[in-house]
């Protein structure tokens, strides 16, 4: 592969980016993927403060290329991620959940390339106006907190493509070289992968989760918790407990209430995988290993090479 329009905006080798996820992208994924050519992002909605200027601290001591910081908007202690990351000089920052007009600005005036993560064409025009440098367009097989409109990565990709002019990253449901090539062809410019990684040997996760997402087949996924922030789990005893409230009619404060605080660090960090919230895309069900990030990136990129030689020859000629 030459460059890109997204080879170009980060100055990386692959326009291969992996997504920043709360308790399991800490500095030593997102420094394995960076050093394997790709974009790696530390997922700071999990961290408190002190965390992640620990974690960018190690970042950068473990690599000398580009990395990213994922700020969820949501996140409670967002002012204080945003000025740690302008003073340690964080070069790019993928923001999420939230208006794009909030920080986009103040980021940009810092010499930050910023990109806002959506799930709709209208998010994405909106960001668009807002002056990020690209999108990433997350569609419905995508794994935690998703769009409300249930749009599928192969629906949305090429609606977004064809819409705006800066470059457009697709996530949702890829985790192998061949559907990184399907959303390029679809007008993508690079893509964003979570799940894939959560199951490397460098992610944070607990190894229950892990091993719970290799062992999770098709249909192993389900998108719930509409009522308050849309998340796609895995379907294990805590997601039967929501199911069976849902049959009793439970109202949006029952099911706060049944969600509590902090599940999501206890089934995916912790490693409980009874009581825990266990967020993973349905591409899960196409994951069968845990291996090192640098063999997955370098994997993937066999595989998209690979499959553009084979569309080359005679597999598509109709
Ligand atoms: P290390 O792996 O070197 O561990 C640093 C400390 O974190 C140790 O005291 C360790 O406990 C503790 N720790 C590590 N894993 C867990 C876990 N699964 N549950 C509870 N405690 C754990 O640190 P890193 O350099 O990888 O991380 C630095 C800090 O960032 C730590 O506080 C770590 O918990 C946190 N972190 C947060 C993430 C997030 O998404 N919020 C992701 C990754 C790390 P012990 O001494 O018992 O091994
Ligand atoms: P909860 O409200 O259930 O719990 C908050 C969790 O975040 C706790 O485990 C807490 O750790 C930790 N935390 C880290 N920093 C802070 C802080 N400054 N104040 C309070 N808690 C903090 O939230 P969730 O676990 O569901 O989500 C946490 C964050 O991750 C939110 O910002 C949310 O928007 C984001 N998120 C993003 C997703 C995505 O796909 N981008 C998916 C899911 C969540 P402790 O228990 O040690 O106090």
């Amino acid at each position: 592969m030459t460059e890109n329009r997204i080879t170009t905006l980060f100055n990386i080798k692959y326009p291969l980016i992996q997504a920043g996820m709360i308790w399991c992208s800490g500095w030593e994924l997102a420094s394995a993927v960076s050093n394997a050519g790709g974009l790696g992002i530390i997922g700071s909605g999990s961290m408190y403060p002190d965390v992640l200027r620990l974690h960018i601290e190690k970042c950068k001591k473990a690599t000398d290329q580009p990395f990213a910081v994922n700020l969820p908007m949501l996140y409670p202690s967002i002012e204080e991620h945003i000025a740690t990351i302008i003073e340690l000089k964080v070069p790019i920052v993928f923001t999420s959940a939230g208006n794009p007009k909030t920080w986009t600005s103040k980021l940009k005036e810092a010499g930050i390339t910023v990109v806002h993560v959506v799930s709709s064409l209208k998010f994405a025009l909106k960001s668009q106006d807002a002056g990020v440098d690209a999108v990433v367009v997350e569609g419905f097989e995508a794994g935690g907190h998703n769009g409300i409109d249930e749009t599928t990565t192969l629906t949305l990709v090429p609606a977004v493509a064809e819409k705006i002019d800066i470059p457009v990253i697709a996530a949702g449901g890829i985790g192998s070289g061949k559907a990184m090539l399907a959303t390029m062809i679809l007008g993508a410019d690079g893509v964003q992968v979570g799940s894939r990684f959560i199951t490397s040997v460098e992610s944070s996760a607990h190894i229950n989760f892990k091993n719970r997402v290799v062992e999770t087949g098709d249909g192993g996924t389900r998108l719930t918790l509409k009522e308050l922030t849309p998340v796609r789990l895995i379907q294990n005893e805590f997601y039967q407990k929501v199911q069976a409230a849902y049959a009793e009619g439970a109202d949006k404060e029952k099911l706060a209430d049944i969600l509590g605080r902090g599940r999501a660090k206890k089934g995916m960090f912790e490693g409980d995988m009874i009581e825990g919230e266990l967020e993973v895309g349905q591409v899960a069900s196409t994951i069968h290993e845990i291996k090192p990030a640098a063999e997955i990136v370098a994997e993937m990129m066999q595989e998209f090479n690979a499959a553009v030689e084979e569309i080359k020859r005679d597999k598509f000629n109709f």
